[in-house]
């Protein structure tokens, strides 16, 4: 961008200090660049003219041409209003007006025809439009004007202050009449021609002022791309540093540990899927490379062992291994089921957590040193600085987005040469999104559920049918089933959440005396959550009401039916991994949604997904679209580390597609963008890495 893009807002023609502020708090708006890029969120095409015969309350903006007939107060003092009867001979449209009664009076002209433009809505039966725009109808000056007028989002104290919709078009004006030139390009000459995109410019202009929608998709079309292909560029450039820089440790090895344990102790015949991505993990251990792996697969699709079989691998090649989980009852978990597998292996193998005695954790610390333990299981207290190894070799992180990415390159002081990292995730991730927020580690999907498991079948009460509920629990217990029941816990309400849980539990203790009820939420002593755990996993309790501490990896395979309250106020993913903690065993699954009878729309289509399906991928597709990569569960601490301007990572996947593969060619012939060809590219990512602090902090 020139100089002039770069200029403070409060120079542009129409701004003046008090706007410039309410641009820059309300829009962060600073300059005249900042403007240029904050782009319409809709257009209305207004070289239509609805007749009003034809007019209905429920479609959005329209315009229609005619004169006004009628005009009166109605009421008085501040709750009057202004009402005009306008018509165009085909019917007759009532306007109202709560506000600026004299202004609009005075200047109305009873002889002239008018353009007016607003959203129709119906009161008493009549069709009417609330503050409508409206203008004289003036031939030429219409054919003038752009055809397609762009809609800004605004806020309510820019209006305010003056700063509506209209009022940041007509500024956008401004700084084009203020170019003298054109703005400069940003994209590579070479890219431009060889993918006939628009000049940036011309994007821009026709951004803000569309002629027509197929010129407006091409110039989106360009500003998507831009957008995306420099996040992958960026990624992608980091990956090749990283690799250049950093040596791996080879793991050459498959011995004695993972043969052994193949041979002997494995439980069960491997999925294909697992034995997939054991393979494609260990070619990679195999390189001279630090392994970053993301390795996604569904709740219940068995990561653990493959888990187990990589740190076999590194075990294989002398090097140590560690395992972290995000809390003290996965960790644990992850340690029993871990521990028992290996069985008599003579494997050294111990848990740390936040609780361990001191003791324990002398003999951990020694032992971790001397090189004596060969696998530590654990959570946050993994990463603290005196735990020490003598040389790990891998770590796995399990349900990864609980962990933020200053811990993980914690992890990765804790040895001379970084250890492979493997990070697993049961959220599934879109594509697109593992794309843009991992689109530096590798990816290995296992998309296959072990044989003999039965989809869970979910279905959607209202409270009136809790009778009912409790019957279906009844006959499951009878069965010597046993039954999760979750409530919600958000911060700002936890008083009441915790009321209600509390409830629940002694509801669930009346409702069913003859069966033991036990609770677990997050402000339990670890010991006492962990006690009350072992009651449900041992089969001594039937019934667990908690919140969602058990949200993830929880294994129970005897617990059959999941029960959500107030299944509203969760998230997809949310949902989905609850849901997840059930159809574990051989016996058909149920999970039950609770709501109250009074939905929002995208909440009523939350609930219709999950009855419909239990395709974790699927569901994370759908709640990208419902919701944006912003408020995407998992992604908001890891998160989107920057915001995106006109791209949309749940529709624009193969926009997506092809800026990652464009920002592939460029740097498979110049890895780390040293050619003078390639100087607009690096010069360009050096400037979004200025403005956009945490870019590199993505992976
Ligand atoms: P997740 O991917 O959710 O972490 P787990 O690793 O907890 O899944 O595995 C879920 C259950 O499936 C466990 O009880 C595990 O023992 C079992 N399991 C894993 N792999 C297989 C397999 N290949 N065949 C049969 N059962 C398996
Ligand atoms: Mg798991």
């Amino acid at each position: 961008m020139s100089e002039l893009a770069t200029q403070n807002i409060t120079y542009l023609p129409g701004v003046g200090p008090k706007k410039a502020e309410l641009l820059k708090q309300e829009l962060k708006v600073i300059s005249y660049e900042d403007l240029l890029f904050y782009f319409p969120y809709k257009y209305v095409d207004r070289s239509k003219f609805y007749q009003i015969r034809e007019v209905k309350a429920t479609q959005a903006y329209i315009q229609v041409r005619g004169k006004f007939t009628s005009l009166s107060t109605v009421g008085s003092g501040r709750n009057s209003r202004l009402t005009a009867t306008f018509t165009d001979g085909t019917g007759v449209l009532e306007l109202v007006w709560f506000k600026g009664h004299k202004y609009i009076k005075e200047g109305l002209d009873a002889n002239a025809e008018y353009i007016v433009f607003g959203k129709p809505s119906s009161f008493g039966g009549k069709i009417n439009i609330v503050h409508p725009e409206m203008e004289k109808f003036n031939e030429a000056d219409n054919k003038i004007k752009s055809p397609l007028q762009a809609f800004y989002n605004t806020t309510e104290k820019m209006k305010k202050g003056f700063l509506n919709s209209k009022a940041i078009q007509k500024l956008q004006q401004n700084i084009f009449a203020s170019f003298a030139g054109k703005i400069p390009e940003t994209l590579p000459a070479k890219i431009i021609q060889h993918y006939k995109f628009m000049h940036l410019h011309e994007a821009l202009q026709v951004i803000h002022f569309p002629n027509n929608t197929e010129t407006l998709e091409k110039a989106r079309f360009r500003l998507k791309f831009e957008e995306l292909f420099y996040i992958q560029l960026n990624i992608l450039k980091l990956r090749n540093q990283r690799n250049s820089k950093i040596k791996g440790y080879p793991f050459l090895k498959v011995g004695h540990h993972l043969n052994t344990f193949y041979k002997e102790k494995l439980p069960f015949e491997l999925t294909n899927a697992q034995k997939r991505v054991i393979k494609e993990i260990r070619a990679d251990l195999g390189l001279e490379h630090q392994m970053n792996r993301l390795l996604q697969g569904d709740v219940g699709s068995g990561k653990t062992l493959v888990a187990l079989m990589v740190m076999l691998i590194a075990l294989d090649n002398n090097f140590q291994a560690c395992l972290m989980a995000p809390t003290e009852i996965l960790a644990a978990q992850h340690f029993e089921t871990i521990n028992s597998m290996l069985d008599d292996l003579g494997i050294n193998c111990a848990l740390l957590t936040g609780s361990s005695k001191k003791k324990e954790r002398q003999k951990i610390d020694e032992d971790l040193q001397s090189g004596e333990l060969q696998i530590l299981i654990g959570t946050h207290a993994l990463l603290e600085d005196k735990v020490q190894f003598k040389n790990l070799g891998l770590v796995v992180i399990d349900e990864q987005h609980r962990f933020g990415v200053a811990q993980r390159a914690k992890l990765w002081k804790k040895n001379d040469n970084p250890p492979h990292v493997l990070v697993m995730t049961a959220t599934p991730i879109p594509r697109t999104l593992a794309m843009t927020i991992y689109g530096d580690l590798d990816v290995s999907v296992i998309n296959e559920l072990p044989p003999g498991r039965k989809p869970i079948e979910t279905a959607h009460y209202f409270h009136n049918r809790r009778n009912n509920l409790n019957k279906f629990i009844l006959g499951e217990l009878q069965k010597g089933r046993q039954v999760y029941v979750v409530y919600p816990l958000i911060e700002e309400s936890e008083k009441m959440d915790f009321k209600n849980l509390a409830e629940g539990f002694e509801y669930m203790q009346r409702v069913f005396p003859d069966y033991k009820v036990t609770m677990v939420h997050g402000k339990m002593k670890p010991a006492e959550k962990d006690a009350a755990m072992a009651e449900f996993s041992s089969g001594r309790a039937h019934i667990l009401v908690s919140t969602t501490v058990i949200e993830v990896g929880v294994n129970v395979p005897n617990a059959s039916v999941m029960v959500i309250e107030s299944a509203e106020r969760f998230g997809l993913s949310q949902l989905h991994q609850l849901r997840g903690r059930v159809g574990r065993g051989a016996d058909q699954s149920f999970c039950i949604l609770m709501t109250g009878y009074k939905l929002a729309e995208d909440t009523r289509k939350r609930m219709s997904i999950m009855t419909e399906t239990t395709d974790g991928f699927e569901i994370a597709e759908a709640d990208l679209k419902l919701r944006g990569p912003g408020d995407l569960e998992g992604t908001q601490q890891s998160g989107l580390p920057f915001s995106l301007k006109i791209a949309n990572l749940g529709k624009d996947g193969q926009i997506l597609q092809f800026a990652r593969q464009v920002a592939e060619a460029i740097l498979s012939d110049d890895p780390l963008l040293e050619k003078q060809d390639n100087f607009l590219l690096k010069k360009q990512l050096n400037k979004l890495a200025r403005e956009k602090m945490n870019w590199s902090m993505i992976s």
